[in-house]
């Protein structure tokens, strides 16, 4: 039996090891933490559950992309979907005027028409450029016949240069630009637009919470895993790939050796590089993968109110100070209040544990490295600047928050910073999603599963797409070189 050892328990390494299992390798699982999942983390404080980065998922539906693939991967019967607001699941909130977008293209594009009716044509144009570039990703649409390089015109396009040649009204423009940060983190003028595509069809599919969160998901995975032989090793970090003569043979985690015919990595390139000798990969592809630009990073606010949420119960909010939507990008400071917060509801979607349902997360945007200076050499326990400055920002979230919704008591506030990220997940940076998929690092220049060392795939959010979808299908996109496209398409299509 070939033996694939997987490191990283995230979205992308969980569904790596389970498609490998399927077919027929024997499979272990190394993380570095005590607990699976990576970003599907759920962390509790007195039973009460938070998540971190998992707050819904788009094409959940049995028939859809990410349902058919649980089914595929043997957990979709033992998850609860639901499905959010269908008439509005995102909830753009500008100064002066509300947006609820909805679910399916035609409402969508109908709802645009009714609040810019002046703008019909645009629009229509615009939601044609979507449909082409969606379906220039084959994968997305269990379509390989559709040839990889046909997605390049969509990535060397920003997002901001479609918008600009369809949409005049400045209004419009950011409506349709206002989901940016949080789904992906990249501003219009970097965002490549075929990615702006992918990401908001698969939500146009349908927006789903799952009962119990990524937590859930991870455990139901893992329980998948182990059910059919495989192993995984909580608080085991790789720390070493082994490799001979340009080939991957097994891994290290300090003085233990895990050999492998396959190794599948689930984290960041440079922490691949970390952990390959240094004369395994060429020095150009070593300074590219040094010197490229990391994701988005982002403060976690986790409260619980007292009051009814029943406003978030179905759909997250995206709150805007202004109409730039640039100024999303502005990381938040102690001095002034957030220009930008995302905010969710999850425990409330979900037959949960008690006290779940007033649980409230947070993202507002932030800098690494301003906290990185903060903090100096304090390590963990950290420096007096570095906490002055998490309390300072929490305070101004509570008084814009206080502003928005005076109905709601706060009960109880923490929050984390992009060096709390980085110590759970090791995400160089604490970024969100891995890499910055801009215009700049995408199309040609895009990380590939392949490296220069045999038997070393990669996958994980920083290859594919960003979210727990595009996680996902990065591994199927993946592990396609050893089980192959076309028998990976059959069988979801079949599930
Ligand atoms: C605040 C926030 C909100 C989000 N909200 C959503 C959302 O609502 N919907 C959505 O679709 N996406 C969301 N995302 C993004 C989504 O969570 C991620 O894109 C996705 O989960 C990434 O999965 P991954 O497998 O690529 O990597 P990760 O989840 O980062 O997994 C990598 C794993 O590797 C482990 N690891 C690292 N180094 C080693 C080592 N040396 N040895 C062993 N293990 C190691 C880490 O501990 C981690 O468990 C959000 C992210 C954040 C941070």
């Amino acid at each position: 039996m070939p033996q694939a050892v997987i490191v990283g328990s995230g979205m992308g390494g969980l569904t790596a090891a389970l498609l490998l299992q399927k077919h027929g390798w024997q499979v272990q699982v190394l993380e570095r933490h005590y607990r699976p999942g990576g970003f599907l983390h759920r962390f509790f404080r007195q039973g009460i559950g938070y998540d971190t980065g998992f707050h819904y998922v788009g094409s959940a539906g049995p028939d859809q992309l990410f349902g058919r693939a649980m089914k595929h991967l043997g957990v979709y019967d033992r998850l609860r979907f639901s499905e959010l607001d269908p008439e509005g699941f995102d909830w753009l909130w500008f100064p002066d005027r509300q947006f609820r977008v909805p679910a399916g293209f035609e409402r969508w594009k109908a709802a645009l028409t009714a609040a810019f009716p002046d703008e019909s044509q645009g629009i229509a144009n615009f939601a044609e450029e979507l449909r082409r570039a969606s379906r220039a990703y084959g994968w997305f649409h269990l379509d390989l016949s559709t040839p990889p390089e046909s997605v390049l015109p969509w990535e060397e396009c920003s997002l901001q240069q479609v918008v600009e040649r369809h949409l005049k009204h400045p209004q419009l423009r950011a409506i349709v630009c206002g989901q940016t940060a949080p789904l992906y983190g990249i501003v219009p003028a970097e965002a490549p637009f075929g990615l702006h595509a992918v990401v908001t069809d698969h939500f146009q599919q349908g927006a789903y919470s799952v009962d119990g969160g990524g937590d859930r998901l991870a455990r139901e995975l893992v329980r998948e895993l182990r059910a059919g032989g495989g192993k995984l090793h909580l608080r085991t970090p790789a720390t070493a790939i082994d490799v001979r003569e340009g080939v991957a043979q097994g891994v290290w985690s300090g003085e233990r050796y895990f050999p492998a015919d396959l190794v599948v990595t689930d984290i960041h390139p440079s922490l691949v590089l970390d952990l390959l000798p240094a004369q395994a990969v060429r020095p150009a592809y070593r300074d590219r993968v040094r010197n490229s630009r990391v994701g988005a990073a982002h403060i976690g606010v986790y409260f619980r109110v007292e009051g009814d949420l029943s406003v978030l119960k179905r759909r997250n909010l995206y709150r805007f100070r202004s109409w730039d939507v640039e100024e999303m990008a502005l990381p938040a400071s102690p001095e002034a209040p957030p220009s930008f917060y995302f905010l969710a509801a999850p425990g409330a979607r979900e037959q949960g544990r008690a006290g779940t349902e007033q649980v409230l997360v947070a993202i507002l945007t932030a800098e690494h490295k301003i906290f990185e200076q903060l903090n100096g050499e304090s390590g963990e326990t950290r420096s007096e600047a570095y906490r002055a400055a998490k309390a300072g920002i929490e305070g101004q979230f509570r008084a814009v928050l206080a502003e928005d919704f005076p109905q709601w008591k706060v009960l109880a506030m923490e929050s984390s910073t992009p060096l709390s990220t980085q110590h759970y997940t090791g995400a160089p940076g604490g970024a969100i999603y891995g890499h910055y998929h801009s215009v700049a690092q995408m199309g040609r220049y895009r990380y590939s599963s392949r490296i220069k060392v045999r038997g070393v795939l990669q996958v994980g959010h920083a290859i594919g797409f960003p979210g727990i979808c595009g996680a996902m299908m990065s591994a199927y996109v993946g592990c396609a070189e050893i089980l192959g496209g076309e028998t990976l398409v059959a069988e979801l299509k079949a599930a």
